[in-house]
């Protein structure tokens, strides 16, 4: 093989080997450290996509990778044959941190999410005595929870859901945020409802102030457990360490993935309280690389992280430089912006230019994002940023829908 050098020439060589499964922007990171991104031509760019949340503490977190380094040498997998001295401290900081009894450790955001549903549906049928089969879960319309079958199954994109049937069934979905809808669609079999407290990959969309605690409260009333999906959202994005809690909600299940592997390694988890976290038996559910003692010293690491409450802290400090900047861009070239915390979901004007290639133009100028639906993008840099940084992200954005205007 000749000498790779160019970003074009690691772009030509994934494009003949690697699955297109995705379609990423022209660049390719040769390294990386706090919020900043280098190419292999030396281009240095601001990563304000921060992994889809997964960089929450920017590339790199020094106390995250001297974590890993520390594990590395002592020992990396075990298998749940046997105990290990980092998932007890990692599953007690976790569910402290979250305020629930129990961590079920898993590793990637939509085997959390698989877990909660297991859980959910076996709940129901040991502890609220639903007839066998008829176990049924509500769940939102635009909803994103990963990508495996079941998944997929009560998901309504067409892209991510098209020719992989016969799909999983057991899902209503009714209209993200209305609460009516979900107490007309509750019956006898009715075990859970999944939500994301704010969905991301629909755009970074927030549902009216009052739908979470009202959502609690129905839960509560009807006997049907509330998972709140905080793998994007939770972990400090919003200016608080669970996005539930902005508004003071707590939910019977969690799960958590993407920042909880410190951008390091795949970790997720569902926390529960015992009462529903016991339904799960020796046997009845496991992973091979869950709860292995490299993921929980990461894991630990990043809980003693948020602890500190500093990260949710200039999340929430920042939401308002962040909110007014792209604010002033609506009605000149950005038809509407959703902010919260540290995350935004920027609507271009579709006239203008797709969301895909703002993208590539916020690129040319050093910062790096992506689109998720159509004309909207998605901007979410590390909680590590700060106000003259977050500015560089904003001033960069107007000049792209400035210049889009000029034409
Ligand atoms: C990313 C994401 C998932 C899936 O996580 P993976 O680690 O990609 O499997 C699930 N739910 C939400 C809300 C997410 O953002």
């Amino acid at each position: 093989m000749t000498k790779l050098s160019t970003n074009q020439d690691f772009i030509d060589l994934e494009d003949q080997v690697a699955a297109h499964n995705y379609s990423p922007l022209p660049v390719v990171v040769d390294h990386a450290e706090g919020i900043w991104v280098t190419d292999v031509e030396g281009n240095r760019y601001l990563d304000a996509l921060s992994g889809y949340s997964a960089l929450n503490f920017g590339h790199r977190h020094p106390a995250l990778v001297q974590a890993a380094k520390d594990q590395l040498d002592r020992s990396t997998l075990t298998s749940r044959a046997f105990h290990n001295d980092q998932l007890g401290p990692f599953c007690a900081k976790l569910a402290g941190l979250v305020g629930k009894d129990m961590i079920l450790p898993m590793n990637t955001g939509a085997e959390a999410v698989e877990t909660a549903l297991k859980i959910a549906r076996k709940w129901g049928y040991l502890v609220k005595g639903v007839a066998p089969e008829q176990a049924e879960i509500i769940v939102m319309d635009g909803n994103f929870h990963g990508r495996t079958t079941t998944i997929i199954s009560f998901s309504d994109d067409p892209e991510a859901r098209d020719h992989y049937g016969p799909y999983t069934q057991g899902f209503v979905s009714v209209p993200y945020g209305d609460l009516a809808a979900i107490e007309a669609a509750i019956h006898d079999g009715t075990v859970a409802v999944l939500v994301e407290p704010i969905q991301g990959e629909q755009g970074v969309k927030i549902p009216k102030e009052g739908f979470l605690p009202g959502l609690r409260e129905l839960c509560t009333e009807r006997n049907v457990l509330m998972i709140a999906d905080e793998i994007q959202a939770g972990l400090g994005r919003v200016g608080t360490t669970l996005a539930c809690q902005y508004e003071g909600v707590e939910a019977d299940l969690y799960t958590l993935g993407k920042a909880l592997g410190g951008g390091i390694v795949p970790v997720s988890a569902v926390a529960a309280d015992a009462d529903v976290m016991n339904v799960i038996t020796p046997g009845t559910h496991g992973s091979t690389f869950g709860g292995n003692p490299l993921a929980a010293a990461v894991g630990l690491a990043v809980c003693e992280l948020l602890e500190s409450g500093e990260h949710q802290g200039n999340a929430a400090a920042l939401e308002g430089q962040f909110r007014e900047a792209l604010e002033a861009l609506v009605g000149r070239g950005v038809e509407e912006v959703r902010v919260r915390g540290l995350w935004a979901g920027v609507d271009i004007d579709p006239e203008l230019m797709s969301g895909k290639e703002a993208c590539k133009q916020l690129m040319k100028k050093g910062v790096l994002a992506k689109d998720t639906h159509g004309s909207t993008i998605r901007l979410a840099p590390p909680l590590t940023i700060t106000g003259e940084e977050l500015r560089i992200v904003t001033d960069a954005l107007a000049e792209v829908v400035t210049e889009a205007r000029r034409g």
